[in-house]
């Protein structure tokens, strides 16, 4: 038996709270609840399996919508009451509202998604710039003056990052200069940084 099975603490219905994550930029997609049965058929199958309190059955997550979730990573927290699900989520849709998360809604109700890694958020923001420009936003004007603008800063920035790493010093400040153009680059491309850190998954494979 997985040693999770034996660990986890099921509350006084036999339900242990599971809160799922994208393997991709570690967004909090959605939280439901497994029983044991739900959580055997997770840890046997590889995908995510949940027990439904409104329908009172087992819930193959994805068996309708198709947004199905491969399993890459379980875990549960110090106290064994919860447990956390890292996962491959096909369509990028976890909510059945058809959002990315269902947290979707920020303390306001107003529509965002839940900040993830820092690579994803200032892309966010870049996204952002671009469907609302504003003229004093450096991000607005470089992604307005286009393409040959964007590419010749990358390649100062590049430039930046080789001698930087020749002098040993301020090394994070260009690499950081040249991530952040490189996701202006991407926003100017129509490229989700998510099918970027879709590529580099597959590699580590
Ligand atoms: P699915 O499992 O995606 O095929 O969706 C089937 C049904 O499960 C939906 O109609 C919802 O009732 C429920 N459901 C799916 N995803 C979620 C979610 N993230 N949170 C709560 N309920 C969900
Ligand atoms: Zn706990
Ligand atoms: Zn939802
Ligand atoms: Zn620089």
């Amino acid at each position: 038996m997985t040693p999770v099975l034996e660990a986890a603490r099921f509350d006084r219905d036999g339900l242990i709270p599971a809160v799922v994550q994208d393997v991709l930029d570690g967004t909090v997609l959605m939280v439901a609840w497994m029983n044991r049965e739900a959580l055997q058929r997770t840890l046997e199958r590889g995908e995510t399996w949940f027990w439904s309190r409104s329908r009172q059955e087992l819930w193959h997550k994805g068996a309708t919508s198709g947004h199905l979730q491969k399993v890459r990573d379980l875990r549960y927290d110090c106290d064994s009451d919860v447990l956390l699900v890292t996962v491959e989520q096909q369509g990028d849709i976890a909510c059945h509202l058809g959002e990315r998360s269902c947290f979707h809604r920020d303390e306001f109700g107003s529509y965002s998604l839940p900040p993830a890694d820092t690579l994803s958020q200032v892309f966010r923001v870049i996204e952002e710039r671009k469907a609302h420009p504003s003229p004093d936003s450096y991000t607005s004007r470089l992604l307005e003056k286009g393409s040959n603008a964007i590419l010749k800063k990358l390649g100062e920035e590049t430039a930046e990052v080789v001698m930087a790493a020749k002098d040993g010093e301020r090394v994070a400040e260009e690499v950081a200069d040249l991530w952040y153009h490189t996701l202006v680059l991407l926003a100017h491309a129509n490229v989700d940084i998510l099918d970027v850190y879709r590529v580099l998954q597959q590699r580590r494979r």
